[in-house]
């Protein structure tokens, strides 16, 4: 209606409902954060539908279906349940909905069963074994990486053998079959009727292209309009899709884009900002709306973000301002370690539910590799606050990490049933599904382990080989655990159980992320042994077993059966919070090697798409932005000290809070961004820049006896310190140092495990 209409438009200010109103022929939105952007879109949908044209002929691509589907809620709020019948969703979910209805006339059966990456995995490895490659020469992750960047460049397998930069490519890295693959590749996957993700774009550009007249001709009548989000992240052949339903003769070209060159974050993905520059090539009579006002965000980090975006030096020129209230000064809290730092943010969190009444919905916490959620995890769960990663698995839940927990759980005890069918065919050693069943059985019926089973059940001689081969395997991890501590246990066991050439083998994505995950949690039991500090209201942990490790994560872990919440903080990687917007958000681990990432450090380039991940890290946040890092962190086992991330120096110091008001909090003893975390890191004083350069190796401890009451120390994360007292007795001793130089001096230190240096 048209009360309605008003309203809506209403909502707009004046260039938005330009760009809303401009329903007609092609339009650009290029513009920064939080700009309305994705509003403009939603309104413009709406508007469409208002003017009559019909649901299912307007067309929108989104970065996630989550997006999607509020966009849809959003409109029917204007519309009603019209709406609903919009065709709005990722590139992915929309294609694979097309192809299911065309897909026979490109070779393929309608209901095509689609290949997740354990499935291409598995089709790769069996064409390596047919053709007798080396395996490690053929490394699966490589080839599928290799496979993907093809298709994604609408490249067949025909033209990969004629093209000539990457068949030398290959064989540079001695992979000069991967053409061949690539074709054994998809003939399989064809007969299979199954199609990857990639297929689900290629095929349909094949679709499109090979049946001009009656599929192609069908979706150009049919999407009479068509919008994209997120722009700046579409690959090659996404944009040749849109080009060929929307870019024809006789076209009414009704194609809106909205995107930010400056939050382009996927180009390891193939997405290109050539893309924005062909659009404006190829569609000359493009409207192009600029917007520059920023609803989401307070002064202060606007003008932060501003700054930050400003040390890249490609990009469209534009400018973000907001008329929202100067706001919180952005925080920068430094932490010694990084377990304080899992401490100090969910302090912090309760904090600010108590001071600004936030619920935990409203709060988020972003970091630069997933592995990083481990020790945030730990800190939440112990304060009871309920959280979930989004589009993701807890640290614990997840597969490598829970693969490798079995193993130690088996060389503490090995009568665990659970855990010993996890594993006793992982690494693959071929022990089948129906072996595993019958030694069960078996163990059921002698009402035994199935572990002390495996010596006495009868099976074919391969069988009986292969599980006490497994039985060897264990008992040599229960013997190592006698002698070794928990760290060099799970060591070991990474090692010699095959996980770590397993996960070494695949150097995808995913792969890499597998391992660093395993890396954290090596790095977490390592932090387990060698932490001497005792925190504020917790006990000591005096015995470092693995088996007291073990338990501890099983404490832990069990919150996750806990009744489910409504109202949680969300937990995940910069990446995936594009588009989103939170009132309050941590971006953490801002050290150099962490963001930017090690892998980026050299390569000017690349740091550039860190800072674009940066920008969209610290544009999520409405009213409250912190920051914090750690002074050091076990990485791949061992004590890292890093220094804070440049992205920290880029923001200038007045929007950064450097004095804050110290105040009472019954949770955190030493409050949240108190006076030491300075924005400016320059101004440190040279003191507390030293104590921040203690070298690990000139680091020479005492013998921990010869501590006393009233030396002065060294400690190695917390620097000079004077002992207060000791209390306890033999092994439980512990000493209450001073530290002057830290924010909150008083620590309690177990002397058995500490890291003091007598001055
Ligand atoms: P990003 O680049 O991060 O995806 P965006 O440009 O898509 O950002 P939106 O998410 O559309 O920005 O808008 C940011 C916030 O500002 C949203 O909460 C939105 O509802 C609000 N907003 C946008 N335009 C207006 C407006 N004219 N009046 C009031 N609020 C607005
Ligand atoms: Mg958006």
């Amino acid at each position: 209606g048209t009360t309605n209409k008003q309203s809506y438009l209403d909502e707009l200010n004046d260039i938005q409902r330009q760009a809303v109103t401009a329903i007609e022929g092609p339009v650009m939105v290029i513009a920064g954060p939080g700009s309305g952007k994705t509003r403009v879109l939603t309104y413009r949908i709406a508007h469409l539908i208002e003017s009559g044209v019909i649901p299912w002929e307007i067309l929108i691509l989104t970065f996630t279906n989550k997006a999607a589907r509020e966009m849809k809620e959003r409109i029917s709020k204007v519309v009603g349940e019209k709406a609903q019948r919009v065709w709005a969703g990722t590139f992915h979910s929309i294609f694979a909905r097309m192809l299911r209805k065309d897909a026979h006339r490109i070779g393929y059966p309608n209901d095509f069963t689609i290949y997740d990456t354990d499935d291409t995995n598995s089709v790769l490895s069996e064409i390596i074994k047919q053709m007798s490659l080396d395996r490690k020469q053929y490394n699966i992750a490589a080839i599928r990486s290799r496979i993907s960047m093809a298709k994604s460049n609408l490249i067949t397998p025909k033209a990969y053998a004629l093209n000539e930069d990457l068949m030398s490519y290959d064989s540079m890295n001695r992979r000069p079959m991967i053409h061949i693959i690539y074709q054994k590749y998809v003939n399989k996957c064809l007969r299979s009727g199954a199609m990857d993700f990639d297929d689900l774009l290629l095929q349909m550009f094949r679709l499109l292209y090979q049946n001009p007249d009656n599929v192609l001709e069908r979706y150009r009548k049919s999407f009479q309009h068509v919008m994209v989000d997120e722009f700046q992240d579409t690959n090659y052949l996404q944009y040749q899709i849109i080009k060929l339903l929307v870019h024809y003769p006789g076209s009414k070209e009704n194609v809106c884009i909205v995107g930010d060159d400056a939050q382009s974050i996927y180009s390891f993905r193939g997405a290109t900002i050539e893309n924005i520059l062909q659009f404006e090539n190829d569609f000359p009579d493009v409207r192009t709306f600029k917007l520059e006002q920023n609803y989401r965000s307070t002064h202060h980090i606007v003008q932060a973000a501003n700054q930050v975006i400003s040390f890249n030096e490609k990009q469209i020129k534009k400018e973000i301002w907001t008329d929202k209230d100067e706001g919180e000064k952005i925080k920068v809290v430094k932490c010694m370690t990084d377990n304080e730092e899992g401490r100090r943010v969910s302090d912090g969190i309760i904090e600010q539910k108590n001071r600004y009444n936030l619920s935990n919905s409203e709060i988020s916490i972003l970091y630069r590799t997933n592995a990083q959620s481990r020790v945030f995890e730990e800190h939440l769960r112990r304060q009871n606050i309920p959280y979930k990663i989004y589009g993701g698995l807890s640290f614990y839940q997840r597969k490598e990490i829970k693969d490798m927990i079995a193993y130690l759980r088996l060389s503490v005890n090995e009568k665990d049933n659970e855990a010993l069918k996890r594993v006793i065919n992982y690494p693959k050693r071929g022990i089948g599904k129906t072996t595993v069943d019958k030694l069960a059985e078996f163990a059921d019926e002698h009402e035994i382990s199935m572990y002390e089973a495996i010596p006495q059940i009868k099976l074919t001689g391969r069988a009986n080989k292969l599980m006490s081969d497994f039985l060897l395997l264990i008992q040599s991890f229960r013997a190592k655990a006698q002698s070794m501590n928990a760290y060099e246990l799970a060591n070991h066991v990474y090692k010699q159980s095959g996980i770590m050439m397993l996960l070494k083998g695949d150097d995808s994505m995913e792969g890499a992320g597998r391992m660093e995950n395993v890396t954290a949690l090596l790095d977490g039991i390592n932090e387990f042994i060698n932490d001497d500090e005792i925190p504020e209201g917790e006990e000591a942990v005096v015995d470092k077993s693995i088996a007291t490790y073990l338990q501890s994560i099983a404490l832990i872990t069990d919150f996750d059966k806990e009744e489910e919440s409504e109202d949680f903080v969300t937990l995940m990687s910069a990446h995936a919070a594009k588009g989103l917007e939170f009132k309050s958000v941590f971006v953490v681990g801002m050290e150099e090697n962490l963001f930017p990432s090690f892998m980026s450090m050299s390569d000017p380039k690349q740091i550039d798409e860190e800072r674009r991940l940066f920008y969209v890290a610290i544009t999520r946040a409405e009213q409250y932005l912190t920051l914090s890092y750690a002074n050091s962190r076990y990485q791949y086992g061992n004590m890292r000290f890093n220094d804070p991330s440049r992205f920290l120096e880029e923001i200038s110091a007045e929007n950064v809070d450097s004095a804050m008001p110290t105040h009472n909090n019954e949770h955190s003893h030493e409050g949240f961004g108190t006076p030491k975390l300075l924005g400016n890191f320059k101004k440190l004083s040279p003191k507390t820049e030293a104590m921040l350069a203690i070298d690990p190796s000139t680091f020479k401890p005492s013998p921990n006896h010869t501590i006393k009451e009233g030396m002065k120390v060294m400690h190695l994360k917390f620097g000079e310190g004077v002992v207060k007292a000791i209390d306890g007795e033999r092994d439980n001793k512990v000493a209450s140092i001073h530290f002057s130089q830290l924010d909150s001096p008083e620590r309690r230190i177990m002397l058995r495990f500490a890291k003091l240096q007598i001055l």
